[in-house]
């Protein structure tokens, strides 16, 4: 039989949320006695409302803010490798109709039913990152389940995300089977390389593809350029679909090293040049004007609440780096992956940069990430990705 779980209690009025689907439950709102404290951080509990009523099955971190994350809405389920296999396979079954080739961002969070967890595939090769304490104490068993689902050549735990340190998690990476290195993928039928321990996040930003994809749409012919380029998502794509040339700009000379290699297995080699650069003193030097396509995909400008308003201007600025750039009749494309600024709040740093540069044009598109991205409908915050696409004048 399996054993009794801990309880965490709701205080008065605040079981409201969780009732109506919300997966969460704040520390503020939980009556903490000593002995809820005195649990192990990533305990599973049961989550009860005021008057005892089980309302589901949590992972429970009293030293979080987001101290209990719901698991499962049925408070008898049994979490074992079992338990999480079935996510996996619904997840993958998901994925195979909508991306069609064993790349792509197999979990994504609550969105998924697996709370903390994002893991990014590669074929035979898995990437895992473990963000909640939760998730951290179901490893073994989230290892077992991938093992059991896709008999994995490759497994890397790349826990090196700065919010573990919220769940009192140490940043580490650990390949947990096979040898990690880079890796070949396929996306947009074109061919890339990921290094998948040493790489940014998990060594592929899969939410671009939709993104990418379209832009390429626009590239035939075009000089490009691919600001933030990271290992050419966009810019060697552009080239594979028929761009004249195309730079990829990065500080980073192994994101560049990537590119370049992508470059050479599409035999676009001859086509993209590479430049390792900082973007906003590059834009400003940039003497060469008249690009057809300009893709400026930077890394998070806001990190936290208190830079919001700072960072936020950031999105400004490369608006006005970036726009005089733009061809007239040309394409710009422009994105922000900062949780934190919505999309008013980005369509106005948008509307403020390209006035700044004296630009005037037309929204022709706004996005967000690839459909294996999906958001959980209580978390609409969680959708992180917004991109513009725009014809300047
Ligand atoms: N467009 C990429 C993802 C970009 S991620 C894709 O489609 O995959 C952000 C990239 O910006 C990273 O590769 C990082 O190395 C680079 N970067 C961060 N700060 C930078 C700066 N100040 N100047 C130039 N590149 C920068």
């Amino acid at each position: 039989m399996a054993k009794k779980l801990p309880t965490v209690l709701l205080r008065s009025g605040e079981d409201r949320r969780v009732r109506a689907g919300h997966p969460w439950a704040f520390s503020n709102e939980i009556f903490m006695d000593a002995e809820t404290k005195a649990l192990p951080p990533g305990s599973l509990a049961t989550l009860r409302a005021p008057g005892g009523e089980a309302l589901g099955l949590v992972t429970f971190n009293p030293h979080s803010l987001i101290a209990a994350r719901v698991l499962s809405a049925n408070p008898e389920a049994t979490v074992d490798a079992l338990f999480i296999g079935r996510r996996l396979a619904q997840a993958a079954a998901l994925r195979d109709r909508l991306v069609g080739v064993p790349y792509y961002r197999l979990i994504h969070a609550e969105a998924d039913g697996l709370p903390g967890l994002i893991v990014d595939r590669f074929g035979d090769a898995f990437v895992v990152q473990v963000n909640s304490a939760g998730m951290e104490a179901l490893t073994p068993i989230l290892l077992e389940a991938l093992e059991a689902e896709f008999s994995p050549k490759t497994i890397v735990l790349k826990n090196d995300s700065p919010v573990r340190e919220l769940e009192g998690l140490k940043r580490e990476v650990v390949v947990a089977k096979g040898e990690a290195g880079s890796v070949e993928l396929i996306e947009n039928d074109a061919r890339f390389v990921a290094d998948l321990s040493g790489g940014q996040k998990t060594g592929w930003f899969y939410d671009q593809r939709d993104n990418r994809r379209f832009m390429a749409g626009l590239a035939k012919d075009a000089k490009v350029i691919d600001v933030y380029s990271y290992s050419g998502g966009f810019g060697v794509l552009a080239a594979h679909r028929g761009a004249k040339s195309v730079i990829c700009l990065d500080r980073s000379q192994p994101a560049l090293d990537a590119a370049r290699q992508a470059a050479v297995l599409n035999g676009v080699d001859k086509i993209v040049g590479f430049e390792k650069a900082e973007a906003f003193e590059a834009l400003e030097k940039q003497k060469s004007r008249g690009f057809d396509v300009v893709i400026c995909d930077p890394p998070a400008f806001v990190k936290s609440r208190k830079d919001l308003k700072t960072g936020a201007q950031g999105y400004r600025k490369l608006v006005r780096l970036a726009a005089p750039l733009v061809a007239k009749g040309g394409f710009f494309f422009v994105a922000s992956c900062s949780h934190l600024v919505d999309p008013p709040l980005f369509a106005e740093q948008v509307r403020r940069g390209l006035r700044d540069a004296e630009r005037s044009g037309r929204i022709l598109r706004s996005s967000g990430a690839a459909l294996d991205h999906p958001v959980h409908p209580s978390l609409p915050e969680t959708a992180y990705l917004k991109a513009m696409v725009l014809q300047l004048d």
